[in-house]
């Protein structure tokens, strides 16, 4: 294998002390990238150990369809022991790290220590609200599960509230619903919200009109989807505006409260702000001891390890990895999805060849397939490069897109069902008050 690896000290020559040891990989976070990893894994000549918080792989992308009643949490997500059923070499541990041992390679889970020879960090991404933490506590955040089914509850409760209630004033209150971010995430939920509102809950009440629903998407930069072209942006900003959708572009935030949020000069009085707006990394920077770059991210070779540390590489969302236009690689599930494959390769590749810290021969290199945006059932954007699609035949690429990248022949076909019942009733499936109510 000496053609393929460049090697680097002698000290990284080998995995363990006998050529009999069997090396250890450890992979935190069973995401996008974690998961793409670990399948890389499953027929190496290693024991792999998964580590996630959860005991689902959930998929992001759908969140914001569990939190506007289409689709039921497990629709969009799946048990990583049942994903990794089939690959006897692989552990699962239900766990949340806390910490990395670099010196003693070991990863942390509270007083618990799991050793590695390997380890692959993926731990993704959390809300970042500008140096404005106390916002997370009056508006409502979409990264889990529980966030999308608490945003449900928010927004049927307060159809309830102002069903119940004789106060024109409250009842404004309540069905003004506020989304802050003008990304994917809350043009899609805009849309969503929209239908809704308009569609899905028009005839299901007495006292109030539900297409009356005020939902105001603000974003402080001056268009919609800044990673699409400009004239997608134009298309999702009037497909928006037909769903009655009122847009407030180049709108910074000043402030949030439970009563509503200001911008600039404006103050728009909602009891339902969503926050669609920033992220930032988990904290694997902290974990490793390191200086975090942009967004709390972890700078990486272009191997994806961790420069001084090739036994450890930092993958997805975690990862600050610079694309062919020297900008950093978007936070997206195909990044994180590459990321992980690539880094499976080169852990594979190292295995056969029992060289722990060999240097892939080239470095990893994203292929953008694609852009891709939801408006409501009809209207979607989707950004190939050089072809850009708009209306139904994108709205029809984006589903089974997404239908494609689920994982689980379950969860494909639950979303199908879901979503032609849907389009063709105007219902929705998933309209469940559960939990503690707000
Ligand atoms: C609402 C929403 C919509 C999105 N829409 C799109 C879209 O349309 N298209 C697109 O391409 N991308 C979309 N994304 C982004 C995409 O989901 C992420 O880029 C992708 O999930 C990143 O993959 P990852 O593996 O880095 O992290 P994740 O997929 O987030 O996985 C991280 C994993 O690490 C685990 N973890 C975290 N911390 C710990 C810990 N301390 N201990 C143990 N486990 C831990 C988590 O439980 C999780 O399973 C969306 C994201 C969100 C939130």
């Amino acid at each position: 294998m000496d053609g393929i690896f460049e090697r680097i000290t002698t000290a990284e020559l080998s995995f363990g002390s006998t050529a009999t040891e069997r090396p250890h990989i450890v992979i935190i976070g069973a995401g996008f990238g974690g998961l793409s990893a670990a399948m890389r894994l499953g027929k190496v000549g290693a024991d792999v150990t998964v580590i996630d918080r959860r005991n689902y792989h959930l998929f992001q992308p759908l969140l914001y369809q569990v939190a506007t009643a289409a689709l039921s949490p497990a629709d969009i997500a799946a048990p990583i022991r049942g994903i990794l059923s089939r690959q006897p070499n692989t552990n699962v541990i239900l766990g949340t790290v806390t910490g990395i041992d670099i010196a003693g390679r070991a990863v942390l889970i509270g007083q618990r220590r799991i050793p590695y020879d390997q380890l692959v960090i993926a731990t993704g991404a959390r809300e970042s609200y500008f140096g404005h933490d106390e916002w997370a506590a009056v508006t409502l955040g979409l990264k889990k599960i529980d966030d999308a089914t608490a945003m449900r509850r928010r927004i049927l409760v307060a159809f309830e509230r102002a069903e119940d209630s004789d106060d024109e004033a409250e009842r404004r209150l309540l069905l003004t619903f506020v989304i802050i971010g003008g990304g994917p995430t809350g043009v899609e939920l805009a849309g969503a919200l929209a239908e809704l509102a308009k569609a899905a809950l028009a005839r299901d009440f007495r006292h109030i009109d539900p297409t009356t629903a005020r939902i105001v998407l603000v974003e402080a930069g001056p268009r919609l989807l800044p990673s699409f072209p400009p004239k997608l942006s134009e298309v999702a900003a009037r497909a928006l505006t037909r769903l009655g959708v009122e847009l407030r572009l180049g709108a910074k935030v000043t402030c949030c409260d439970c009563e509503g949020a200001v911008l600039g000069d404006e103050r728009i009085e909602s009891r339902t702000l969503i926050w669609a707006a920033g992220v930032a990394a988990s904290p694997a920077a902290g974990w490793l001891g390191i200086a975090s770059g942009r967004g709390g991210r972890v700078s990486v070779m272009a191997d994806l390890s961790l420069p001084g540390h090739p036994e450890i590489f930092v993958i997805g969302d975690t990862a600050e990895v610079e694309g062919p236009d020297g900008q950093p690689l978007p936070g997206v599930a195909p990044v994180a999805k590459q990321e992980g494959a690539y880094v499976g390769r080169v852990i594979a590749a190292r295995i056969a060849a029992r060289i722990a810290g060999a240097r892939p021969p080239t470095p990893f290199r994203y292929r953008n397939l694609g852009n891709l945006a939801t408006i409501g059932r009809k209207e979607a954007v989707v950004d190939f490069g050089r072809l850009q699609l708009t209306g139904r035949i994108a709205w029809l690429v984006w589903g089974l897109a997404h239908i494609y990248f689920l994982i689980g022949f379950r969860n494909r076909m639950a979303v199908a069902v879901d979503w032609l019942w849907s389009y063709l009733t105007y219902q929705r499936g998933a309209r469940l008050i559960t939990g503690q109510e707000m």
